[in-house]
């Protein structure tokens, strides 16, 4: 099968399904066969492995992802790829399997325990930008096994994922990657490697789960929910991001209480904290609020 990654194989299948892009699914095919080895070398894809793929697309990657994966499973959204990806490119391969559906509606755990037998999975996409966030939150709220995440994602998504305290991308995002993973940017990607050509800068990112957690909380949602309240408002102090916030509801003596144990300054703000102070703020808040039930 001749390379999508080639440009003139990806217009001609354009061509011959006079197939019309649609903005709303955010539809960038990949044209760059060095990018498309660096994401296959970097997922660490073996022929052990299971493959999930998220927006095939046309099936570039998906190709790549037969030669070297054990089984690819492709879920893609827009009904108009389907033939073209069973009938055409992915013919070939018996080792796919074309999932007609939003990613977001599937249940992927229960996808993994059946064709998986619960063992890990991989990760891998050229992601649809408009839903980076929901899609990598809920594979890790729903706590699938998978042993590393692999993604394209806009320039800025990518540099917040891996930043911390201290960097004006530090966010909750930040947090929420950093808590169930390690993240490492792989590769910037320019425009012209994408048909048609976005208008942000790219970044390949690996997301590498722990596989044991790294930090110990009593109670995951309350820590979560302390840490979007504090970077609602970031330019705040922490005690009245807390305070104001309508994601969480603290009497404000609570609020002064718990970051006094914690150690740190009345005026810090939210944005200095490390993800080990959101957790341990998170358990003084959760032993105080339990004190006075
Ligand atoms: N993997 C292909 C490539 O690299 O050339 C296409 C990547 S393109 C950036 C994103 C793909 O995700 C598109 O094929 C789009 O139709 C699909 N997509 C968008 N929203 C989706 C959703 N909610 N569930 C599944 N696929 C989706």
């Amino acid at each position: 099968m001749a390379s999508l990654g080639d440009p003139k194989n990806t217009i001609a299948i354009l061509n011959k399904y006079q197939f019309m892009f649609q903005k709303k699914f955010g539809q960038n095919f990949l044209i760059d066969t060095h990018v498309l080895e660096k994401i296959i070398r970097s997922a660490g894809v073996t022929k052990d492995d299971m493959v999930l793929e998220i927006g095939p697309g046309i099936g570039t990657m998906t190709q790549y992802l037969c030669e070297n994966a054990r089984e690819v499973i492709a879920v893609e959204i827009d009904k108009n790829l389907i033939p073209i990806l069973r009938e055409d490119t992915l013919a070939e391969y018996d080792n796919v399997t074309v999932i007609n559906e939003d990613i977001l509606k599937v249940d992927i755990k229960k996808l993994v325990e059946e064709k998986n037998q619960g063992r890990p999975i991989k990760v891998v996409a050229n992601l649809p930008y408009y839903i980076t966030t929901p899609i990598i939150m809920g594979l890790f709220e729903a706590h699938v096994p998978i042993e590393n995440i692999t993604v394209m994602v806009q320039k800025e998504v990518a540099d917040r994922m891996q930043s911390g305290p201290g960097s004006k991308d530090y966010g909750a995002l930040s947090l929420a990657v950093q808590y169930y993973a390690d993240p490492y940017i792989v590769a910037n990607v320019p425009p012209n490697c994408f048909m048609p050509r976005p208008n942000v800068g790219s970044a390949v990112i690996r997301l590498t789960l722990h596989k044991e957690p790294q930090i110990v909380v009593k109670d995951e949602n309350l820590m979560f929910r302390l840490i979007r309240a504090s970077f609602n408002q970031r330019r705040k102090t922490l005690v009245n991001g807390l305070n104001n916030s309508p994601e969480i509801s603290l009497p404000k003596e609570v609020i002064t209480e718990a970051i006094t144990e914690l150690g740190v300054s009345e005026k810090i703000r939210g944005e200095a904290l490390t993800l080990e102070q959101f957790a341990k703020l998170s358990d003084i808040i959760y032993e105080l609020l339990r004190a006075r039930a």
